[in-house]
Order: C-alpha cells, then sequence, then structure tokens
C-alpha cells in the first residue's frame, strides 16, 4: 500500500480504523466534511437551472457536474453509496431522504 495519494486530509476522515467496520464507520461517512449538498461532490460547482447537476444513479442522494467527476468519486462513495441505497430500500423510499 504504501504512499498516500490524493487529498490526505479528506482521505484521512474516510480512512476506516482497522477493525471497525460498525455503525460508527457508517457514522463517520455521513459526518464526513465533504459531504456537500446541493453541488458537486467533486469540484463544488452548484447547479444552475441552465445545468441542472446529476445525480448518483443508486443512492440519488450525491450530486456530480458531470460523469466523469461521478466516476472519479465512484471509489470513494461505494460504501455511501450502498449504505444509503440499502438504507433507503429498507424504508421504502426512492433514496435516503424520501421521495423527491
Ligand atoms: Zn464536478
Ligand atoms: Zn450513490
Amino acid at each position: 500500500m504504501g504512499s498516500v495519494s490524493g487529498n490526505s486530509a479528506l482521505d484521512a476522515a474516510l480512512t476506516p480504523v482497522d477493525g471497525v467496520g460498525g455503525p460508527d464507520d457508517v457514522s463517520a461517512l455521513l459526518a464526513a466534511p465533504h459531504f456537500y449538498w446541493g453541488c458537486c461532490m467533486v469540484c463544488r460547482l452548484a447547479g444552475t437551472r441552465e445545468r441542472p447537476l446529476k445525480r448518483c444513479g443508486s443512492c440519488a442522494c450525491i450530486y456530480y457536474c458531470s460523469v466523469e467527476h461521478q466516476k472519479k468519486h465512484w471509489k470513494r462513495h461505494r460504501r455511501l453509496c450502498s449504505y444509503l441505497t440499502t438504507a433507503a430500500q429498507e424504508i421504502g423510499a426512492d433514496n435516503f431522504f424520501g421521495k423527491g
């Protein structure tokens, strides 16, 4: 594994502690400082009427300005995405935050 690449502050915030995989892990994800609303998760570009943001196709909770940024973020979002998607299914909602 060796060297760390990318934004080390954000990576550190999302790096799971060895042996921890329970609810605390999910809380950490939900409280992650890079959980931006209404703007791209990668570049924080805000959506406009002319250029609305795309949402994650699975959890429909996270926004991206482009498919490129969605793909770029997927590795990091995957765990949170599966959590949100599963939670939504359990309550019968379209996404984690309900319909809409
Ligand atoms: Zn973007
Ligand atoms: Zn997602």
